[in-house]
């Protein structure tokens, strides 16, 4: 039998909700004054404005403890520690959201790459990126590589 593999073939699973751009309208609208009134500066243009915290920095990547990760900005339930796992790569990594639904997939070329930018589905605040075929032994082989301050753990048993 012969196997063909043909590795730079797109995972259909995100593929299959991935966008060209941002879908304009969410569902929660973001008062920016407010938001930004309420967070620190860097959360704020983590969430709005798509910037990246450096590695190693941020307070939930080796978190452990189990629970629910809401969006920073709007609450919204958008990981759990049930798919988190070390990466080593810096951030949190999870190997799925906790709903398909509760996160966007937007194609994006900046920094000269290809690469897959989550939001939150409610609000439209930046998360991170998701990656895929990097061989982690996780049951998706996705690394959804998210920004600590784009995070708010509430713990649960
Ligand atoms: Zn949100």
């Amino acid at each position: 039998m012969v196997t063909i593999v043909i590795p730079q073939l797109e995972s259909h699973t995100l593929k299959l909700f991935m966008k060209k751009s941002s879908s304009k309208n969410y569902p929660v609208v973001i008062d920016e004054e407010k938001l930004k009134a309420k967070l620190d500066p860097l959360s704020y243009s983590v969430l709005r404005e798509a910037a990246t915290e450096h590695p190693f920095t941020g307070k939930y990547t080796d978190e452990e403890r189990s629970g629910v990760y809401r969006c920073n900005a709007c609450s919204a339930e958008l990981f759990t520690s049930k798919e988190k796992f070390h990466s080593g790569c810096g951030w949190p990594s999870f190997y799925a959201p906790k709903e398909d639904d509760a996160v966007e997939l937007i194609s994006d070329f900046t920094m000269g790459m290809k690469r897959t930018e989550v939001r939150c589905a409610a609000c439209g605040s930046h998360l991170g990126h998701v990656f895929e075929g990097e061989g982690y032994e996780v049951p998706t082989d996705q690394r959804w590589c998210i920004n600590s301050v784009s995070l708010d753990l509430e713990l649960r048993d």
